[in-house]
């Protein structure tokens, strides 16, 4: 049969190249899978202890006026996060999810072919967002699971346009400190923007976070990002935001759809953003179950990369067969083929329930080697 024949419309060759998310399997699939009762996901990092019931109980009155269309500007959180970081309203962007941002930035900044220097491997959705924008992605290899900040000085060209760092990294969870970061920020160009995703900020130690925020006023041209789907427990809601200069905030509003955050999501935010207190609580529950995911790693010999996120990187000798074999025993973790980081699994911390059942599963998986040997579920990402 002659495909041409029924495939409607031609979509962009560019686009018809691209392959689609994989995201962590669902915890209903996995049940109906493999016959298991209890599932836990460690798989996408999502924030196990809950969300604020603050920001439930906001987003449950807002629901009530379903039938008006949200206010498209988000005043409300834009005007509180601009008091909260001490800038101004103008300098503040909402985003459904941070991913929305991503892409805006991608498809506002890059011409077809222009190029995004970022990590490699990188965050899958800074280099997804490039590709989307018909833009070229210049990666530049971590060193030792970190960003190699020199190289990626070095890699920033005349056809330039963005550069990426996600700070913690994801996969990795490596951290950079306050200082190396602005001696990066110091040598891009101002015609090139500096995107400093901290997606993870709120599980970095007190002793060294910082955020990219305090680079605006001497380097216009850094824009950090921020989300409400880690610490604060919104994921399923979709909401984030960027800080940044009023001309790149001016640039976005203009490709944003004018609608792009619900009326649950923004109340939810802004109630979330209040509350300072159940942030802390989930820094703190993620401090222990993280220190105890490592400790587990440990007893199975397996290699840990230095993590100030809610995951851990763990060094496996088949990472699709130990998801796989996991996986039969209810347990969800992410085979770091999908992330650029084959022989590696990351798992996102969990309840101490959660953590228990990992425990027990990689106990039954280590006596039982045999068993594993299925390379079938590592499909790549690009
Ligand atoms: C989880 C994550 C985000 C969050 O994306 P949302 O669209 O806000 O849910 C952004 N950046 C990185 C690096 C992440 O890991």
């Amino acid at each position: 049969m002659n495909k041409e024949q029924v495939s409607p419309g031609r979509p962009r060759p560019d686009i018809a190249a691209l392959s689609a998310y994989v995201p962590g399997r669902s915890a209903a699939e996995v049940r109906r899978r493999y016959g298991v009762d209890e599932v836990v996901k460690l798989a996408s990092n999502e924030n196990p202890f809950g969300p604020s019931p603050h920001a439930i109980a906001a987003a449950t009155t807002a629901l009530a006026a379903s039938n008006r269309y949200p206010d498209g500007a988000s005043t409300a959180l834009r005007e509180r996060l601009a008091a909260v970081y001490r800038l101004a309203p103008a300098n503040v962007i909402v985003g459904n999810g941070s991913d929305e941002l991503i892409l805006l930035l991608a498809l506002a900044y890059l011409q077809p072919g222009e190029t995004a220097v970022m990590a490699a491997p990188p965050y899958a959705i800074h280099r997804s967002a490039v590709a989307i924008a018909g833009g070229a992605v210049a990666g530049v290899a971590l060193k030792d699971y970190v960003h190699d900040l020199d190289a990626m000085a070095d890699a920033v060209g005349e056809d330039t346009k963005l550069v990426f760092v996600a700070n913690p990294h994801n996969p990795t969870g490596t951290h950079l400190g306050r200082d190396v970061l602005r001696r990066f920020a110091a040598r891009i160009p101002t015609h090139v923007l500096l995107v400093v995703d901290e997606a993870y900020h709120d599980y970095v130690d007190d002793a060294v976070r910082h955020t990219a925020r305090d680079l605006l006023g001497d380097y216009p041209n850094v824009v950090t990002l921020r989300t409400f789907s880690k610490a604060h427990g919104l994921a399923g809601l979709r909401a984030g935001y960027a800080l940044a200069h009023d001309n790149v905030v001016g640039t976005l509003d203009r490709i944003r759809p004018p609608f792009d955050l619900n009326i649950a999501a923004q109340a939810a935010a802004l109630a979330a953003l209040d509350d300072d207190a159940h942030v802390r609580h989930v820094a703190r529950e993620n401090r222990a179950g993280r220190a105890r995911l490592i400790a587990i790693a440990r007893r199975h010999g397996l290699t840990t990369v230095p993590s100030e996120t809610n995951f851990v990187l763990i060094q496996v000798d088949d990472s699709a067969a130990l998801t796989e074999a996991l996986m039969a025993r209810g347990v969800i973790v992410r085979p770091g083929g999908n992330l650029g980081m084959p022989g590696w699994i990351r798992v996102s911390v969990g309840t101490n329930d959660d953590l228990d059942r990992f425990e027990r599963a990689m106990e039954l998986v280590g006596s039982r080697k045999s068993e594993v040997g299925s390379n079938r579920d590592e499909q790549p990402i690009h």
